[in-house]
């Protein structure tokens, strides 16, 4: 536990009953004097919701779903709590830019995460940023947002939260040569083509190093997840494509590096627990005890890297395309990538079907400037309509 201090940073937790909002708790809760839980908001699971404000008690909960309202008042009431219940993605935002939080966890799935980043960005809050689509879809508007209100952006995302440490060891981005992602391989690391054609929902899911949540277990199988982190490190650090390369490393012990001009290279290693990053997002410039043990590389002596198979795994190269042809692009590439993905996970298409399905879209749909939030959602929608669709008729080659 820690000592008591001046300050008690009060924390939103958006996304609080998946992977990333439980490690925020469980890392909130060894330090009840330094933070506390103020708000709770998930998407529709109440009986989980419920549970979470009965250990943390914070002052809103949200629901998102808005038929589950009456069922998330009841239970407060029920458990005897004063949490005010809330449901719907408008007030989630009100909250998350008001005054009874000062730092908030985005760890929502996918863009519907967008818009309380935007807000919580908009309104100069602490940001950990785990939620990468929204980077993905706007990243210019949430860097610009946090930028222009005096908000901190702290990456969540292992390797981009490694990067930002490494980052820390000189002035300015002038001396960065490159950054390097590490990049587990997923389930299917070694796998070809051919071999990828009949995986299952269930070999998909099993992510050797990383228990995380079913969308980002699936996009690490397809290696569209580390894609989309390529387009979310040159968001968050103004690094070009070209200068953003990827390192297979299987142990997921080395989160990432930086190589500078001087011939550094600085690496972030640790066991791959997202507890550590949240500790060093809530506790950031300190370091505070995050439950995760120390890395005995007497136990781990081996550290193996190897170059990404991009035939295999064409969403890498999907990704890259996107980020260099930016505008509405790499909008149409996450909405298509989430639509496919919970196709996939639903049984209704097998596994290369998500590469094809994102390809057909990108093809299909006019690639226009990203002049405004507008224009970016009007993108997103007509990439999920089309690739619905496509998905309907079968129209795609896999
Ligand atoms: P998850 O599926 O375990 O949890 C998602 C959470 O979002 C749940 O609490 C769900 O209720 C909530 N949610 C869904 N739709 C919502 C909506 N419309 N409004 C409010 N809440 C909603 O996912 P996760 O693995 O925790 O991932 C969350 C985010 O963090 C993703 O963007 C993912 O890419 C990123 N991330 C996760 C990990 C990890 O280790 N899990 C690592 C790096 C980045
Ligand atoms: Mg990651």
């Amino acid at each position: 536990m820690s000592a008591p201090s001046a300050i008690q940073r009060q924390v939103a937790v958006l996304g609080a009953t998946g992977s990333i909002g439980s490690s925020a708790l469980d890392v909130i809760a060894r330090h009840p004097h330094r933070f506390r839980a103020t708000l709770l908001a998930a998407g529709h699971n109440v009986g989980a919701l419920l549970e979470l404000c009965r250990i943390h008690r914070p002052r809103h909960a949200v629901v998102a779903d808005t038929s589950s309202f009456a069922a998330l008042r009841d239970g407060l009431r029920d458990l005897g709590l004063d949490t005010q219940a809330h449901s719907g993605d408008a007030v989630l935002d009100q909250l998350a830019a008001g005054p009874d939080c000062d730092t908030v966890v985005a760890a929502v799935v996918g863009a519907a995460g967008l818009s309380s980043t935007l807000a919580a960005a908009r309104a100069g809050k602490r940001l950990l940023l785990a939620n990468k689509e929204s980077l993905v879809l706007a990243g210019e508007l949430v860097m610009a947002a946090a930028q222009a209100n005096g908000g901190e952006i702290i990456p969540i995302d292992s390797e981009h939260n490694a990067i930002f440490q490494c980052l820390r060891s000189s002035a300015g981005s002038a001396g960065i040569r490159r950054l390097l992602l590490t990049a587990s391989g997923g389930p299917f690391r070694g796998w070809d083509r051919n071999r990828l054609a009949d995986v299952t929902r269930e070999q998909a899911l099993a992510h050797p190093k990383w228990s995380m949540g079913p969308k980002i277990s699936i996009d690490s199988a397809t290696m569209m997840n580390k894609g989309l982190e390529v387009i979310e490190a040159h968001h968050l650090f103004s690094i070009p494509n070209e200068r953003i390369d990827i390192l297979v490393h299987p142990q997921s012990l080395v989160h990432s590096l930086v190589e500078f001009i001087d011939g550094s290279t600085l690496a972030q290693l640790g066991l791959p627990d997202m507890r550590t990053s949240l500790a060093v997002g809530l506790g950031w410039p300190e370091r505070i005890e995050s439950g995760v043990a120390g890395l005995d590389l007497l136990q781990n002596r081996q550290l193996e890297f190897e170059a990404p198979d991009m035939l295999a795994f064409p969403c890498l190269r999907l990704a890259r395309d996107a980020l260099v042809a930016g505008g509405t692009v790499p909008a149409i590439l996450n909405a298509a990538n989430e639509i496919a993905v919970s196709a996939f996970l639903q049984g209704r298409v097998g596994f290369l079907a998500i590469p094809a399905l994102v390809e057909t879209t990108l093809n299909a749909l006019p690639h226009a400037p990203a002049c405004s939030l507008e224009s970016l959602l009007a993108a997103d929608q007509a990439a999920r309509d089309y690739t619905e669709q496509s998905i309907l008729r079968g129209a795609f080659p896999a």
